[in-house]
């Protein structure tokens, strides 16, 4: 039985340079995220024998996070992870992330950049880990994500555009900048959910469809499915398709490219507005190692699709919306065959966005 994996090293995917020291985020000679390399040279008979993908910690912090249901709409899959603790995938990621934050037990504050969800998330884990949080967060946050943020106890700071956002928190040297655009233990708390789908599914799905802003969750499920086949319980691993808002695509041009119904940029999609990427390379690589591709989504595809979504009970936020919108596109268009077996992923809770129902009711 596999609880944890081991890991052994932390690696830059483009340089190749490598440390044992595992607190180290960011490459030290050409500035790249760093990956963590776990040790999954382990032998194991099945996957019901894997427990999780997550590394070894000496303390972990849970609010009750992953283990989210996967629910069939028409044809296809969703997995429900607007059903996570506060309401976003997120929540998989801040969970590892104030794990290894409490683990080296030298940091009070923590400092993150987030279009909401994120910042949400982290709030959320600090608190009920004694850490404090301080969040930037792009000064047209909806005002709902912004009174979450307050009431999970997070100091909140106004900061521009979503990029001024970014700019300001890794200037702040008062605390330990945890940036889940950076951080490698965000992308290895994701990983469970390719796990979860395996077993949920009870085979590997042909399609997985994912939103892109940072690459967390991408990354996450491509590092998730690749571990599984190193440690021999997986033959093939799924093609990730990639999808994003009209007008904030960092994708286009670099994979191969289908935008739908794109004419203006989204008002809408405000989880995916993020356009300094600095894991871009290695999206780019996971979506063409897996023979993948990008959707992008115009905002009436958006909004045709959060309403079959709540009209089918699912209470999705608008950038998941895109997920449903490229996988109807996918069926549409034929490039997904019949016996093919999709699965979406409905990343955050449209019950922070009352607000904005208006636009589908
Ligand atoms: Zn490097």
């Amino acid at each position: 039985m596999i609880q944890y994996l081991k890991p052994i090293l932390v690696k830059c995917p483009r340089c190749g340079f490598s440390s044992s020291d595992l607190n180290i985020f960011e490459c030290p000679r050409c500035g790249e995220p760093l990956l963590i390399i776990n040790n999954t040279e382990v032998k194991v008979s099945s996957i019901a024998k894997v427990r999780s993908l997550k590394p070894y910690l000496t303390k972990y912090v849970s609010l009750g996070e992953g283990l989210t249901p996967i629910i069939k709409l028409g044809s296809d899959f969703l997995k429900l992870e607007n059903l996570n603790p506060t309401g976003s995938f997120k929540d998989r990621g801040a969970s590892l992330a104030i794990s290894h934050v409490v683990s080296m037990s030298k940091y009070g504050i923590v400092i993150e950049d987030s279009s909401g969800n994120a910042g949400i998330s982290v709030a959320a884990y600090a608190s009920y880990s004694g850490i404090k949080a301080r969040i930037y967060v792009p000064s047209d946050i909806p005002r709902g994500k912004y009174l979450l943020l307050r009431a999970l106890g997070a100091d909140v700071i106004l900061a521009g555009t979503r990029n001024d956002a970014h700019k300001a928190a890794i200037s702040d040297k008062d605390g330990l900048y945890i940036g889940h655009v950076i951080n490698p233990y965000f992308i290895e708390g994701m990983k469970d959910i390719a796990l979860e789908a395996v077993k949920q599914l009870g085979t590997v799905p042909s399609y997985v469809v994912t939103p892109v802003a940072s690459g967390t969750l991408i990354l996450g499920l491509w590092k998730g499915f690749k571990e599984l086949r190193e440690l021999g319980v997986l033959e093939k691993v799924p093609r990730l398709i990639a999808v994003q808002a009209c007008g904030y695509s960092t994708l286009k041009d670099k994979v191969e490219t289908i935008e739908v119904k794109c004419t203006e940029k989204s008002r809408l999609a405000d989880a995916l507005r993020l356009t300094i990427v600095p894991r871009i390379n290695q999206i780019v690589n996971a979506i063409k190692e897996t023979e993948g591709l990008c959707l992008i989504i115009g905002d009436d595809e958006l909004l045709n699709s959060l309403r079959t979504l709540w009209r089918a009970g699912i209470t999705a936020e608008p950038s998941s919306a895109v997920t449903y919108a490229a996988m109807r596109y996918l069926r549409e268009c034929s490039l997904v065959k019949n016996g093919d077996i999709v699965l979406g992923i409905i990343t955050g809770s449209g019950l922070k966005y009352v607000d904005r129902l208006e636009l589908i009711v």
